[in-house]
């Protein structure tokens, strides 16, 4: 399962900047995932109470914040959401689009105790 990695990988962060912070134990862990990741939110935080079990993460809420799609069009320089997978200017309907955002992957906070 591909989300057991990126559980995982999370983990591995997280840790590491608990660690740092002489943290006994996390209580929260907010990420930003981009909606091209197609993470399955439920799945992931399922797959993140496994891999935390027996860690200073045991429990702790994971929050998911997902980025929607952004494109860029190489035609007429515009910026816009990408819809539905419509790779499709919204100005001049030209398909030079450029993905701008929604690929990222990223932990943006820790809660630690
Ligand atoms: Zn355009």
């Amino acid at each position: 399962m591909h989300e057991m990695g990126i559980a995982q990988n999370i983990l591995d962060i997280a840790l590491n900047a608990a660690n740092q912070e002489g943290a006994t134990k996390i209580t929260r862990i907010d990420l930003i995932a981009g909606e091209l990741r197609g993470l399955v939110p439920m799945q992931l935080s399922f797959c993140f109470s496994i891999v935390a079990k027996d860690t200073i993460a045991s429990g702790a809420y994971l929050n998911i914040e997902e980025v929607p799609v952004t494109g860029h069009c190489n035609a007429c320089n515009s910026d816009f959401p990408v819809e539905e997978y419509q790779y499709l200017c919204p100005k001049c309907a030209s398909t030079k689009i450029q993905v701008t955002g929604g690929t990222e992957l990223r932990l943006k906070d820790i809660e630690i105790e």
